[in-house]
This record gives structure tokens, sequence and C-alpha cells, in this order.
């Protein structure tokens, strides 16, 4: 074990300690979930479910303590909650994706009549799942549950900067005996985290692109499948005929909730120049509007900056567009208050793709906005960069929108929204380009991803015998 601190984001005192686990640690506590994995396969999905209803109510009867730990971690309070909500609700939705899955029958051999096949499905034992501070709660578990209700283990491991709800999720955990031999959540960095990727037969990753790279060599290097869903610089198209209220309304959301700490955050704003002074200025009254939750953890809409190193890179996002030519409309300087650190909802404009703010990831709320001439202008604008993980389309109608946002590079597109995948989890989707690797981890693939598919093949006849392909008399 190793000690580490936490900080607190609301008051930046390091007001947290714990130990992380070490790599030997690591490997013991994989032996125990392996050693529970086979019995957890055996009992069958509806069996299982049942079990994480169990935990679905353990963690209610928990929600206090995970919701104020939650709280200290990430600094806001509504969002705590709605996260807990969130994975409660998590498990009716891999109910009935489980309930429409269908028995494999057997299928009669076409090649050979007289060799029929069916598919079983073999759960990976230990899936491994490695998490980001944004969402502690939300996206570890978003793995874990369907992972466990395909009859994997799991090992999950938050990030350090959040580990707070840790003790008390476990808490609730303990409250399901059958669950806890199979889950377990532990602390550590990213030495703990590649500890894992060593011990696991899959792993999930959400993090960033430099992380998921490594994860990625060394899953491949153990010749075990990545889930990778990494960052993204998603863009936000807002077509001439566009109702103004409207995508300014979706723009400021998309961009500023949860302070922009979140990987669907529309990060660049393309709007079509006859409507771009007018969209700018309504977009600024309402950025303005927006409060921070401070002093008041119970009011505003703008929570602190949850990890300390990213405020510098806001900062530094800020000063290179100013710098390179951009004009601060709103915003644009980290606050300091109590200890904790914000930014105000910061609109940019004058921007250009040579600044950072329109290549690298930002990760907080600020809203560059760009005028374009025609719609191969936005289009390609918006498909520039390196990562491709979800975008948005404003025009007159759906219609329109649908028709420009299928030519975006993005694994999910809201049509007159933004960021639609923060509130709506039902949509299968890919991160394309450098924004995530393999399948979706929403629909029935979410699910499938942990099973190995596995034929059994049967002969009805006597065997073949080898004379059958013998060499002889060939011609
Ligand atoms: P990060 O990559 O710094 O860390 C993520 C996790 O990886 C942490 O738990 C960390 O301890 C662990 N880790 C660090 N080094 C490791 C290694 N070598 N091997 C294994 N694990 C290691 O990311 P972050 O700063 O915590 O999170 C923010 C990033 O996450 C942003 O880029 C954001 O876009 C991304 N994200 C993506 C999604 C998505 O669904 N696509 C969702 C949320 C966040």
């Amino acid at each position: 074990m190793r000690e580490f601190t936490a900080r607190n984001p609301r008051t930046g005192v390091h007001d947290w300690l714990g130990q992380a686990l070490d790599p030997a640690e690591v490997g013991d506590v994989a032996a125990r979930l392996r050693a529970g994995q086979a019995t957890w396969e055996s009992r069958g999905a509806a069996s299982r479910l049942e079990v994480l209803r169990a935990f679905g109510q353990a963690l209610r009867r928990h929600a206090e303590p995970i919701g104020q730990a939650l709280e200290f971690d990430t600094g806001r309070r509504r969002i705590a909650r709605l996260e807990i909500d969130s994975v409660i609700g998590s498990i009716e939705g891999w109910a009935r994706i489980i309930a429409a899955d269908t028995p494999p029958e057997w299928i009669q051999g076409r090649g050979l009549p007289s060799v029929r096949h069916t598919a079983a499905w073999k759960a990976y034992p230990l899936v491994g799942v490695v998490s980001p501070w944004n969402f502690p709660l939300l996206l570890g578990m978003i793995d874990a549950v369907p992972a466990l209700l395909a009859g994997c283990a799991v090992l999950l491991k938050p990030s350090e900067v959040t580990p707070r709800f840790i003790a008390p999720v476990m808490a609730a955990v303990a409250e399901v005996p059958d669950l806890a031999a199979v889950l377990a959540i532990v602390a550590g960095d990213g030495v703990t985290g590649q500890a894992l990727v060593d011990v696991a037969d899959c792993i999930c990753f959400t993090g960033s692109v430099a992380t998921g790279r490594k994860v990625a060599v060394q899953a491949a290097g153990r010749l075990i499948p990545a889930y990778l869903e990494l960052g993204g610089k998603d863009p936000l198209i807002v077509m001439e005929g566009a109702d103004l209220e409207a995508a300014t309304d979706a723009a400021l959301r998309g961009s500023v909730l949860s302070t922009g700490q979140a990987c669907q955050s529309i990060e660049r704003i393309y709007v079509a120049r006859p409507i771009h002074d007018a969209f700018l200025g309504r977009l600024v009254q309402k950025a303005e509007a927006a409060r921070l939750n401070w002093p008041d953890i119970a009011a505003g809409e703008i929570g602190p900056i949850i990890f300390d190193r990213q405020a510098d890179t806001l900062s530094a996002q800020i000063a290179d567009a100013k710098a390179k030519g951009a004009s601060v409309l709103t915003g644009g300087e980290i606050q300091t208050h109590g200890g904790g650190r914000w930014l105000r909802p910061t609109v940019l404009a004058g921007v250009t793709s040579d600044m950072a703010v329109m290549r690298d990831e930002t990760f907080g709320p600020i809203l560059p906005v760009v005028g374009f001439d025609t719609v191969e202008e936005a289009v390609a604008l918006a498909n520039d960069g390196e990562y491709g993980l979800s975008a948005a389309v404003f025009a007159a109608t759906i219609e329109e929108a649908e028709a420009v946002g299928r030519r975006l590079e993005a694994g999910a597109i809201s049509l007159n929204d933004a960021a639609l995948t923060s509130i709506f989890y039902e949509a299968a989707k890919q991160g394309f380009k450098a924004s995530g690797l393999g399948p979706s981890r929403m629909g029935e693939d979410g699910y499938r991803r942990f099973l190995r598919r596995q034929a059994l093949i049967a002969n009805t006849a006597r065997p073949l015998l080898l004379v059958a392909f013998s060499e002889e008399g060939s011609t």
C-alpha cells in the first residue's frame, strides 16, 4: 500500500488520506474475485439480475453517505445524487436488454447436412474497469453493471482524484454478499491501474487519450480486449435557419453542464455567418446569467474545477487564444473562492484552428465560436482534428440537421440539441478516431462485449475417415 491524498475541490485542501493498492495486492483481490466467478456465472442471468437489484436497493439505503462523499469528491450536490440515481436506474435498463435475449437454437448445417451447431456465451472471468474523475461513481459502474450481469467478476479502480465514494459504495456492496464475492472497488493511482490491466481478462478504460494509448498497448501485449472510452473535442454546427433561442440554450447547456467536465461537452461552435453575431450576442447574455455554486453548494449551475491541474490547462488555453488574437466576450479568468477554483462560462470570438482551444480537449466551460460561409466548410471544420466522440447540428428542421450530421466523423450526433448522450443512454454508439476503441457500451453490444461466443458443433453421422482426404489418385 502507498499513501495518497485527495484534494477537496471546494476548499483546495488535501483533506483525505488513503491507501493505493500495490500490484501484489491487486493480484490478491483478483484471485479472490476469480474464485467466486464460476459460481456467479453458473447461476444464470435472471438470478444475477436479482442480486444487482438488491445492490440497487443497498445503494438507495446508502445514498446519503455516498452522496456526501461524491459531494466532497466533485464539489457538486445535485449531480452527485443524479449519479446514484443513474446507476440504480441502469440496472432496469440492462434488465430490458437481457429480457430481449433469446436462447440460441441448434442450426442444421448447410455444407455438411449431418452437422448441426449452436452457440454458447462464456463470460470473461475477470473484467478490469479503470475510470476517471469527472463522474466518479457513474463512469465506473457504467461498465461494471453490464459486466456483472453478463457473469463476469469485476475489479474497478476509480480515479485517485476522487476516491472518497469508494468506502460508502463498498459498504453497500457488503450488504449483498453474493455480489461482494465478485465485485471489488479499490483505491489507487496509475500504478494500480496498470496492475489491473496485468490481471484482467478484458479491460474497460474511460479516461484521456494519452492514458488510453498506454492501456491499449499493455492490453495488446497480453492479448486481451481493451474497450476504450476516451476524450473528445465535440463540435456544434449551427445552420442559418436554426432557432437562435433553442440553439443558444443547447450550446450553453452542452458546453457548461458539469462545468464542461464531461467527455461529450461541446467544445467548438461553428455558426453560419448571417446569424453569427446575433448568436454570439445571445450566447454571451445566457452565459452571463449562469451562476457559480459558490458560496452555496445548493445554488447555481457551475461547480468548481475538480482536478486542480485542469484549471491550469483551461487558463493556458485561454491565454494561448488571447495571444493569437481571440477576444474573451465573457468569463476568461480562473476565480479562487474559499480555496477552490472556478471558471465562469467563457465565450471566445475570433478564434482560429491553430489555437490550442480549438485542437486540444478543454474539459471546462469554454465556448469558442467561429463563423462559416458554406456547409462544406462547416463539415470540414467539424471533422478536423484527432477526436470523434460526438457532435451536434442545429438547423431549421431535423431533416436538414440530419443531412449535415450524417457527414460528421463522430460516434453520436445530436440533432437540434447538443450533447444528448449526457442525458439519453439508449442509443448504441462507438468513439470514432482517437476517441475510443471497441464495441458500443450502450445497447445490446454493451452487454454482449463481456461474453465470448463459443460454438458447439455436433455430427449426427459417423465421423469422416482420414482416407476421405487421401492424396492418392489426386490429379
Ligand atoms: P486519465 O487518463 O488521467 O485517468 C483515467 C484513469 O486511468 C485514472 O483512474 C488513472 O488512475 C488511471 N491510469 C493512469 N495511468 C494509467 C495506466 N498507465 N494504466 C492504467 N490506468 C492508468 O483521465 P482523467 O483525467 O481521470 O479523466 C478525464 C479524461 O477522461 C478526459 O479526457 C475525458 O474526455 C475522458 N472521459 C471520457 C469519457 C467517455 O465516455 N468517452 C467519459 C468521461 C471522461
